[in-house]
């Protein structure tokens, strides 16, 4: 039976460097749980050292956790991957990794806290991952449909980091499955303003607690998979977007 899952795709955790240590995985789920969400998105910049942590933490408290990351392409494109299993996502870590030049300042930056499910730290990133990698945008997608992924392109309502930012448009040959939106304009807006043929998401793109959940999107699925969210952009077997 179908039924509607409200899934905030996109939020960092303490291991991006532009978040507070706030970003746990206990405060994170407490935040969800209380705004009612159903599935979270795991999307850390350029790694997924803290999927696991809340994918364990979760376990017990009726909330799926989309392993993920949002990629920085070469272009500078912000692109969130979402999987269904960490092995994949670690193979794409693994990827963006020997393709991220640079490491973190922590002065100028931020820390990049790694934890597990018990909010011990078990030690900081030294990557600069809030850098760009060497990875051209297509290459990106094409590696994370391999890898039984979905690709979103984040918030392209804004000027920075955005697709239409960055290169003025969406390049036609792009096989990205959905746009998201920020929580900054609404559903209706971004119709009338973007008139691509692709889905529409909402998420948060949370970078505190209390942001979690601020913007979200209704899926009506059988269960809360990444394969089933596909089917759901793709408006089949009667999984859809409800908004
Ligand atoms: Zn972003
Ligand atoms: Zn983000």
């Amino acid at each position: 039976m179908l039924r509607p899952f409200k899934a905030d795709l996109h939020i960092h955790t303490c291991l991006s460097p532009c978040t507070e240590l706030d970003m746990s995985p206990k405060k994170i789920l407490t935040s969800a749980k209380k705004k009612e969400i159903d599935i979270l998105g795991i999307c850390d910049h350029n790694s997924t050292e803290n999927s696991l942590a809340l994918m364990n933490a979760a376990k017990n408290m009726n909330i799926k956790i989309f392993p993920g990351m949002e990629v920085t392409s070469q272009e500078e494109v912000h692109v969130l991957a979402l999987f269904d299993d960490i092995e994949n996502t670690l193979k794409l870590q693994e990827f963006v990794y020997k393709n991220l030049p640079g490491e973190n300042d922590e002065e100028a930056f931020g820390m990049q806290v790694i934890v597990n499910e018990k909010e011990e730290v078990l030690g900081f990133n030294n990557k600069l991952l809030i850098g760009a990698t060497a990875i051209p945008l297509n290459e990106v997608i094409q590696l994370i449909h391999s890898l039984d992924g979905i690709t979103i392109a984040s918030h392209i309502d804004r000027e920075s980091f955005s697709i239409i930012g960055q290169l003025g448009f969406i390049p036609e040959n792009l096989e990205l499955d959905a746009l998201e939106i920020s929580p900054n304009i609404t559903f209706e807006e971004a119709k009338k303003r973007f008139e691509y043929n692709y889905p529409i998401t909402c998420s948060s793109d949370a970078h505190y607690p209390d942001d979690i959940g601020k913007s979200y999107t209704t899926f009506l699925l059988k269960n809360g998979t990444v394969a089933e969210i596909k089917k759901a952009l793709k408006n089949e077997e009667g999984r859809k977007l409800i908004h």
